[in-house]
């Protein structure tokens, strides 16, 4: 059977890869002039493979439609890819965080791994590659016509990823390209993407601070309720909040209920408890403790060794306390303010960085018109879906590269509804 593959990304790769196995005459198509560009640029050039969590951990971590990716995380599993990088001739490491990564610490290195195994199974790939348009009669798939000729064919994989860091290739053109045959997109969204805050200035100036070790609670002002709750690393920017948390309760807001309105309204907080190890009591006497070491100096000098320096300044502001009174003349009311403030410090944040700068887009092929067990369209026969097109997004920790290889051996089965 003749099948023809749209975009060579993990997932288009990986569709390749399985669909010649199974003896078919495999045509893969890439607009770029190299396979794999985005991938390339995964885990800041290392490429986070995987993870080592259990398969069922991984719906867990796909906040968008985890549920509809069942099927495909048991055909294909994070011991699979481990197992094909190792017979391509790459190592595997695991680290902090359950994330696996190849042991070179290279991302070309599993570039090539896909790349050798094409080679050898002899997939015929064509860059410069774009295509414009999926040929169909009567609902049947006929062909794909790109900018420079039209192929015949009935079996096709369409894999061109999302809208995100376009300058990868990824510029949303299988959106269009669905959409024409009459598949929904649900609404294209920025996740794992930094956030924008009312409060600019104010980071701006506590720009390249990384806070470890935090707790952080959002909150919908409006309806009074908890969207997200995490613990860890955040950093500021000169135009808001980024880092691992942030990035994570990003994927959470793209989908929850009304979010463009409530950031509009100034509605979404960010809490941010900076001592979550303490109580507020145990702050308390923490802070009592280090007022007793420096009770004769100012307040200004007084919180060094409980905050980073960067961070001093804009407590102090906040705390309402003179930054000149001396220490031992700080009242027990204003101590505990201080405490609530470490413990409950106020950002409202404002809206998404653009989907450009996302690390994943969220939204895409609507998977309600697609078969979870095949991955093919339930409106085209002989059309078939794989990774970041469609309507799936995961957290960051390798569930993403999991997701596109995953559907991308499902889709490569050719499997009919
Ligand atoms: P893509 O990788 O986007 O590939 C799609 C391909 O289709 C592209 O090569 C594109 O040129 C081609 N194409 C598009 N339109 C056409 C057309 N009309 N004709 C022909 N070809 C076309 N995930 C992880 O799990 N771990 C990580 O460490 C990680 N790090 C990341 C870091 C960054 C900075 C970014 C942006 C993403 C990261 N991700 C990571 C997410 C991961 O890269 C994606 O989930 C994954 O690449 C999606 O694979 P895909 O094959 O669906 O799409």
């Amino acid at each position: 059977m003749k099948v023809v593959v749209i975009g060579g990304g993990p997932a288009g790769m990986m569709a390749a890869i399985t669909a010649s196995k199974m003896q078919n005459e495999v045509y893969l198509l890439e607009k770029n002039n190299k396979l794999g560009r985005k991938l390339l640029i995964t885990g800041k050039g290392r490429c986070n493979i995987t993870s080592s969590l259990y398969m069922s951990e991984f719906i867990k971590n796909t906040p968008g439609n985890g549920r509809f990716l069942y099927s495909a995380f048991q055909n294909y599993t994070n011991k699979d890819i481990i197992e094909f990088l190792k017979k391509q001739g790459l190592e595997v490491k695991e680290e902090r965080g359950n994330r696996i990564f190849p042991v070179t610490d290279k991302s070309i290195d599993v570039l090539n791994c896909f790349k050798k195994r094409i080679d050898e199974l002899k997939i015929k790939y064509k860059l410069d590659t774009r295509v414009e348009k999926i040929l169909i009669k009567s609902n049947e798939v006929l062909g794909v016509r790109t900018n420079k000729e039209i192929i015949q064919t009935d079996k096709i994989i369409l894999a061109t990823g999302g809208k995100s860091y376009p300058l990868t290739g990824s510029t949303g053109d299988g959106y269009k390209i669905a959409k024409d045959l009459g598949h929904i997109i649900t609404p294209i969204k920025p996740s794992l993407v930094p956030l924008e805050v009312y409060e600019k200035e104010a980071c701006k100036k506590l720009q390249g601070l990384s806070l470890r070790n935090i707790g952080i609670k959002i909150i919908d002002g409006e309806r009074k309720k908890l969207i997200y709750e995490d613990f860890g690393e955040m950093v500021f920017t000169h135009f808001g909040i980024s880092g691992p948390i942030i990035l994570s309760a990003s994927a959470h807001l793209a989908r929850y209920k009304d979010i463009d309105y409530l950031l509009k309204k100034r509605y979404v907080n960010l809490s941010i408890d900076l001592k979550p190890a303490l109580t507020e009591e145990q702050l308390d006497d923490r802070i009592l403790r280090d007022f007793k070491e420096f009770k004769n100096k100012q307040f200004k000098h007084s919180l060094d060794k409980l905050l980073p320096q960067k961070l001093i300044p804009l407590i102090i502001e906040l705390s309402g306390i003179d930054e000149n009174k001396r220490v031992n003349e700080i009242t027990k009311t204003e101590r505990r303010r201080l405490g609530q403030l470490l413990k409950c410090f106020t950002i409202t944040i404002k809206a998404f960085r653009p989907v450009e700068e996302a690390i994943i887009t969220s939204g895409g092929v609507n998977v309600r018109e697609i078969n979870p067990k095949t991955m093919e369209s339930k409106l085209i026969k002989g059309l078939y879906f794989a990774g970041e097109i469609i309507d799936v997004d995961a957290y960051t920790g390798g569930f993403n590269l999991q997701i596109a290889y995953s559907t991308g051996y499902t889709a490569g089965l050719l499997q009919e509804n």
